[in-house]
């Protein structure tokens, strides 16, 4: 007989969405049982956010060690080129990886969670089988939390394998690739595309669109190209990947017609990702679909009761701090609490060189949504943190856009380097809906790169002062 669990919230998927449900659902005393096939931390800890992040960091420090060859301008002078062991760089992040993944571990150990560790498929909206590694174990629950996550898009000219690969395979690499190609000029792409860039390889981006990071407008993108522009990354935009010619090089359709041939030793794809919806009985469940995510509500309830979806399976923005949110709202919800989801203060970084940030409204997207607005601008060229931080010269800048009425913010966003870090006060911001009035009067610390916030707003409220 297969053992049968009875517990009152199952969460399936130990991604940031499932393993903070399971954690919050434990704190808050619910009998609580967490499923994952893979590792838990699912994409984020094990083949997303950290993983790309240690090889971005190191990636940029090999860079930083390069430039001294010969002599740098801040008087730095290294005679030899640095070596690279990838292997070894590799390893560094794998232990980041191990490091965050055993974290998650204990955290569900003490929050008493227990954790089954195999593949779950459900039968109806409440039941589901686990083939574990001791054998099946039946699970029925009162509550159920889908937290699938989702999968790299393949493209069907070129499926995944052999030297076709998808971000997983990207960032654990054994040696360096001479010639890399990405596919898909999105916030994965760029990333993985710069890093690899950054440690030496000849880098070939090609993207349908007409613009690089198609979610974000030209003024903040234009930083970010002209660094790849002036490291040597050769860019294919509005071109097409058509398939591959009799020696392998990849035959790209460009918008003046002509077809190019490319040669690479690996070539990413990074064209997107999409919801993890089949092999695990969702059919079963009685869910309602938007698109291809599971439909919820602002409370992440499906259409089944007492059946809920978070994370990636419910659609954009696919970020781990989103599955975060939710996760925890979910547990507190079943635990009797009144909250409900306000996805106006998500931000999203690209890590790329520079970095962008955006949270809430762009101008553009103000002017979409018929909103007068203020838009002010601040340049890091004139941040004396920036410059020391040799981040302000390539036309990075911090810009808050603010309803014209009542002043109250809407959105803002910033290109530099080292910028990721401030997303935290661009969230708080928009989350306590603050007016520009109370960034400008907030003191911020001098020498910070946060100035260059709350300069744009003294410049939004018409009175700037460095500047
Ligand atoms: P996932 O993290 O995908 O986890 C789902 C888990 O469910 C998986 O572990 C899977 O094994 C498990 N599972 C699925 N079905 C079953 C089943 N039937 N039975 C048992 N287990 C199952 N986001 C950011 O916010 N910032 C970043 O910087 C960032 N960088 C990224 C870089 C890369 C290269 C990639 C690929 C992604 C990045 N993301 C980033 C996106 C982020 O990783 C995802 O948004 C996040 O992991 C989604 O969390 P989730 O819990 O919804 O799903």
């Amino acid at each position: 007989m297969p053992e049968t669990l009875r517990p009152r919230v199952l969460v399936v998927g130990g991604g940031p969405g499932g393993y903070v449900a399971a954690i919050r659902a434990g704190q808050l005393g619910l009998d609580t049982v967490i499923v994952e096939k893979s590792r838990l931390g699912g994409t984020c800890l094990v083949r997303g956010c950290i993983p790309s992040k240690a090889l971005i960091h190191a990636a940029d420090r090999f860079a930083g060690i390069t430039d001294a060859v010969g002599g740098n301008a801040l008087g730095i002078a290294l005679s030899e080129p640095p070596r690279l062991d990838l292997a070894r760089m590799v390893g560094w992040k794998d232990g980041i990886v191990d490091r965050l993944v055993g974290g998650v571990a204990s955290l569900l150990a003490r929050a008493r969670v227990r954790v089954v560790e195999g593949w779950a498929t459900f039968t109806d909206a409440k039941n589901c089988t686990v083939e574990t590694a001791e054998g099946p174990v039946e699970i029925v629950a009162e509550h159920v939390v889908l937290a699938t996550g989702s999968e790299p898009v393949p493209l069907p000219a070129l499926p995944f394998g052999g030297d076709v690969i998808s971000s997983t395979e990207a960032l654990s690499l054994p040696e360096l690739p001479e010639r890399l190609a990405v596919i898909g000029a999105g916030y994965i792409g760029l990333e993985l595309g710069t890093a690899f860039r950054k440690l030496g390889a000849a880098v070939t981006v090609i993207e349908a669109a007409d613009h690089i990071l198609p979610r974000y407008d030209a003024a903040l993108t234009a930083p970010v190209r002209r660094w790849l522009t002036r490291a040597g990354v050769e860019l294919h935009l509005g071109a097409r990947v058509a398939g591959r010619d009799g020696k392998g090089r990849l035959m790209v359709e460009t918008t003046g017609g002509k077809p190019i041939a490319i040669a690479a030793d690996k070539i990413l794809v990074t064209v997107g990702r999409r919801p993890l919806t089949a092999g695990w009985g969702l059919e079963e469940m009685g869910l309602d679909m938007a698109g291809p995510f599971v439909k919820v509500d602002d409370q992440c309830r499906t259409a089944m009761r007492d059946v809920w979806a978070i994370g990636d399976l419910v659609g954009e923005p696919m970020l781990a701090h989103k599955g975060f949110a939710q996760g925890a709202m979910v547990a507190e919800i079943i635990a009797g609490q009144r909250r409900h989801f306000d996805p106006a203060s998500i931000a999203a970084i690209c890590f790329t060189e520079p970095e962008i940030v955006s949270a809430g409204l762009s101008p553009d997207e103000a002017a979409a949504a018929g909103v007068e607005v203020t838009t002010a601008t601040f340049p890091f060229a004139s941040n004396g943190r920036a410059l020391t931080l040799e981040a302000g010269s390539a036309g990075e800048f911090v810009r808050i856009v603010a309803r014209r009425d009542d002043q109250r913010i809407l959105g803002i966003q910033a290109v530099g380097r080292h910028v990721a870090e401030l997303a935290g006060e661009f969230a708080h911001a928009l989350a306590i809906g603050a007016a520009l009035e109370d960034v400008a009067h907030t003191i911020h610390v001098h020498p910070t790169l946060g100035e260059a916030v709350c300069e744009a707003a003294l410049i939004g409220l018409g009175h700037g002062l460095h500047f």
